[in-house]
């Protein structure tokens, strides 16, 4: 992003309206001047301890810990960075945003640059009206209709349609005022051997392809009848316009796919609109079958685990492949979705509907599993050879494999597929995984219970606040810390550590942390950041330490499952439950008050 005036930025502040961009994703009922409360977007809840403060434009969970400004909201729930959130405020709150000490010529381009965009915009709306009122266009609906596409959705997605005129986009943009250097910068017109433009984009259906704020960057263009060339025409690399950085449907996926964790990614522009039609709003295209590794940091961007469901043909494989070796080394889960061979998305949701694509989804296996099935159906298992080359590619998958439920299960399934011994297999695992033939070597992946994982992360989450809250609190924090059990109330060896650094001294947090234990030091650094969004208030102070209480009651009912001491358990847990209740009301009471 460019840099911004400071006043600007403090104009985007001023303007934005937190309860309407919160209330935009989960319902707020307003409880006092400076308090609207609601379910947390955050977190799974049924009763409300999310809560916001109009005045300060501030929002806090008191259940998961999220928390901060209107700033963070969008970075959080779009997916976006700090200048894509601010740019996002700044168009959603009408402020136009001042680039800061911009030299002459950066101005420039900034300026014709915005010009681009205004000439792409306005040829979308065309194209879009195009489709919907012209005569010429009747085929087009036909065929989009025809895919199952409802109007809503193509209307959603900006479809279009480019009359066979050869020069209705020149003559319109040219009587607006923009020039022939434009159009051409754009790549919406072209010129032919004798110098003369023409429009790229004749008798075609039009797919926008736009950046993640929405804006037009440029076309894929289907073909309509035969003998028109290329059935799939896309807008050249230019100025604005680079196909490996584009991925169809990013800008209306982005914000479903932060809040499913999952981005979902398919080949082609109407598998894309079928899936969001569905209701399958995470999903987005790749748009030819070269994912590039701009698109997967793209992806990484937009959720943690990215899941492709592209054509099981050879084309799907390979490309899933590539997908594979690009994402190695990232720190995104990578996983397949089950497809029949030759169908594609759409057909699927046409065929099956959304729920079972949707189940479809919730199937997908691990790349690894993928990796390793590919390649036994591809040896031969008849000869000696065959296994021993087999064997040698399976060893640099598995290999790379942490020890695992994953690991154990595709151990199982080597075995039996290559007649070999359970032990040996996993044995020749362990070896070192660098062999010429491994392709993926560097494919670390997390095993792939999800359960498990996030009720660590909710445990872990306990643990942090209550120790970001005694930093916010230090004289009340420190007595807090003296009556826990670090053995017994924190789970992790790195948080216990902290804790125990913490007690010595809650006011300078970060005294006495080694800089080689980056480790620590980074967990007490983000404590303490934490603490600066903590209300200054003992009662949620109380809150978070018997919020930690019941965490801790909670495993120990699940350990003593059966045995005499857990309905002591379970009453202690009701007894706290109650405390809990009565300081939460007492936490959100001064909340009110500040
Ligand atoms: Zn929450």
């Amino acid at each position: 992003m460019p840099r911004y005036t400071d006043e600007s930025l403090d104009r985007v502040r001023d303007a934005i309206d937190i309860v309407a961009l919160v209330g935009a994703k989960t319902d707020l009922r307003r409880k006092g001047p400076s308090r609207y409360e609601g379910l947390c977007p955050f977190h799974e809840e049924r009763t409300p301890s999310f809560g916001i403060d109009p005045v300060k434009k501030l929002y806090h969970c008191f259940g998961c810990g999220a928390g901060g400004d209107a700033i963070t909201f969008m970075q959080e729930t779009e997916g976006l960075d700090f200048g894509g959130a601010m740019e996002m405020l700044a168009d959603r709150f009408g402020v136009q945003l001042e680039a800061a000490d911009e030299d002459p010529r950066a101005a420039e381009r900034r300026a014709r640059r915005a010009r681009l965009y205004e000439l792409l915009e306005r040829t979308t709306a065309f194209y879009e009206r195009v489709l919907w009122d012209a005569d010429e266009a009747a085929d087009a609906r036909a065929y989009l209709l025809g895919r199952g596409l409802e109007e809503p959705t193509l209307r959603a997605f900006r479809v279009g349609y480019a009359p066979s005129r050869i020069d209705t986009v020149l003559m319109a943009s040219r009587r607006a005022g923009f020039t022939e250097a434009e159009l051409s910068a754009t790549g919406l017109v072209q010129t032919n051997d004798r110098g003369r433009p023409y429009d790229r984009f004749r008798e075609r259906v039009m797919f926008p392809l736009a950046d993640l704020r929405g804006r037009v960057l440029g076309f894929g263009a289907r073909a309509m009848r035969d003998g028109q060339g290329a059935k799939y025409l896309n807008t050249r690399d230019g100025e604005l316009y680079h196909k490996g950085n584009q991925l169809f449907g990013a800008d209306r996926a982005r914000a479903e796919a932060a809040k499913a964790s999952l981005v979902l990614v398919v080949e082609g522009y109407t598998d894309v609109l079928a899936l969001h039609q569905a209701g399958l709003a995470n999903a987005v295209g790749l748009m030819g079958t070269a994912l590039t590794d701009a698109q997967v940091a793209e992806l990484a961007r937009m959720a943690p685990t990215v899941a492709l469901a592209l054509d099981a043909d050879a084309a799907g494989q390979e490309a899933m492949l590539r997908a594979g070796r690009v994402a190695a080394g990232r720190k995104l889960e990578l996983r397949v979705v089950p497809m029949p061979s030759g169908t594609d998305p759409a057909d699927l949701v046409a065929a099956e509907g959304a729920e079972a694509m949707s189940a479809r989804v919730a199937r997908s296996a691990p790349f690894t599993r993928f990796r390793v099935e590919r390649i036994l159906a591809g040896a031969e298992l008849e000869s000696g050879d065959g296994r021993d080359r087999a064997l040698a590619d399976l060893r640099g998958v598995l290999g790379a494999l942490p020890p695992s439920a994953l690991r154990e299960e595709l151990v199982r399934l080597v075995a039996g597929r290559l007649g070999l011994s359970e032990t040996l297999v996993a044995s020749l695992a362990d070896g070192p995984a660098t062999l010429p033939g491994s392709e993926l070597g560097g494919d670390a992946e997390r095993p792939a219970q999800r359960g498990p994982r996030r009720a660590l992360d909710r445990r872990e989450e306990t643990e942090r606040n209550f120790l970001a809250m005694c930093i916010a609190l230090p004289e009340a924090g420190r007595e807090a810390l003296r009556r826990v059990d670090l053995d017994v109330h924190f789970t992790s060896e790195l948080v216990r550590r902290a804790a125990a650094h913490l007690r010595l001294d809650l006011v300078n947090p970060m005294q006495g942390v080694s800089a080689q234990d980056s480790e620590l030091s980074t967990l007490i650094a983000e404590l303490a950041l934490r603490a600066t969004q903590q209300p200054s208030d003992p009662a949620a102070l109380e809150v978070q330490s018997l919020q930690l209480q019941t965490a801790r009651l909670e495993r120990e009912i699940v350990a003593a499952r059966g045995s005499g001491d857990a309905s002591r358990l379970a009453e202690e847990r009701r007894q706290v439950k109650l405390r809990l209740d009565d300081a939460m009301d007492r936490a959100m009471e001064g909340s009110r008050r500040a």
